[in-house]
């Protein structure tokens, strides 16, 4: 029988925590790192000794500097989780299975599109032989519990959920294939994000239609802006119903595609959201401490708020010229 369980991530992943019927004795913190990883994704989340990676960036480097800096090698990262196939989401991710750090990865999601690409070939070559080890699960984003339905909720060992919803399966293109991803703190009155990697106006109009509105709900505290704040990657419609108090931007000061867009900047002032972002404000770390009723806080290794960037441009894209 190889068809997978619904239930079967829940239950694998709270297996290491307490027994089912307990609850934990005090608070587990929610700690969400997205990582200065230049121009490209990659977000850590921490929350009772569970461990999960959105995205790896652009470079090996980059991401192992941050492994070795938050003491991640030989210990098991519990998801991770590749928003599509585009290399600066990707190429970091090899990193995760380089020998010498004796990482174990226990689920890895993806959308398994077909790519010519080699180094994603050579990331999948990795997934495959851990697959046959039997060490690692390999989930495909497009059936993110394997039983057919759009929705799959991952619970953490500290109580937080992620939400992964399937992306469009008509996306055209690399980047309206990312699932949308809701995490959400162990009282989810207190902190949710949400993480759609560089989804643009065909997928984010999707996630309404799916329609992931009413359920799991797109209302959010936190909105990791879609594809490095490009302006293609927000409407006004999207930051109706996802209404952020606080969006993070990751990207490189200086890139090819001018992010952040002029024209994303003045439709996140114009619904009073800041901003921080990884260029100008290093890694950004939300914490939610999981007492009920206490604020999630945010920590930037350098200050300023909503600040622009050198290499900020007005994109030239027509779908954003009317705003
Ligand atoms: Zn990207």
């Amino acid at each position: 029988m190889t068809t997978p369980r619904p239930h079967l991530i829940i239950a694998l992943l709270v297996a290491l925590s307490a027994p089912a019927n307990a609850q934990p004795a005090t608070p587990k913190p929610l700690i969400v790192r997205v990582l200065d990883v230049g121009q490209g994704d990659a977000i850590l989340i921490q929350n009772g000794g569970s461990t999960v990676l959105i995205d790896g960036g652009p470079n090996a480097t980059a991401l192992g500097n941050h492994l070795d800096a938050l003491g991640l090698n030989g210990g098991t990262i519990d998801a991770v989780i590749l928003s599509h196939a585009h290399a600066d989401h990707y190429q970091g991710l090899r990193e995760l299975f380089a020998t010498k750090r004796h990482i174990t990865v226990r689920f890895f999601w993806e959308n398994q599109d077909v790519s010519a690409n080699s180094t994603l070939q050579k990331l999948r070559d990795s997934i495959a032989s851990r697959v046959h080890a039997g060490s690692l699960t390999y989930r495909d984003t497009d059936d993110p519990c394997a039983n057919g339905k759009p929705l799959c909720v991952v619970t953490l060992k500290g109580g937080a959920k992620l939400e992964i919803m399937r992306p469009d399966p008509n996306g055209q293109d690399p980047n309206n294939r990312s699932p949308a991803l809701k995490l959400v703190g162990p009282d989810s009155a207190s902190f949710t994000m949400w993480m759609a990697g560089d989804a643009e106006r065909d997928a984010i109009s999707f996630f309404d239609r799916a329609p992931y509105h009413p359920n799991p709900g797109m209302k959010v505290d936190v909105l990791k802006a879609d594809h490095h704040g490009s302006c293609n990657g927000v409407s006004d419609a999207y930051l109706d119903l996802l209404a952020p108090s606080l969006v993070v931007v990751s990207l490189a000061g200086v890139n090819d595609y001018g992010h952040m867009h002029t024209q994303a900047k003045a439709m996140f002032r114009k619904h009073h959201i800041p901003w921080y972002r990884t260029d100008r404000n290093g890694t950004i770390t939300l914490r939610s401490s999981g007492v009920p009723g206490e604020k999630f806080t945010v920590d930037v290794e350098r200050k300023g708020k909503s600040l622009s960037g050198p290499g900020d441009k007005r994109s030239k894209d027509p779908s954003c010229t009317a705003h």
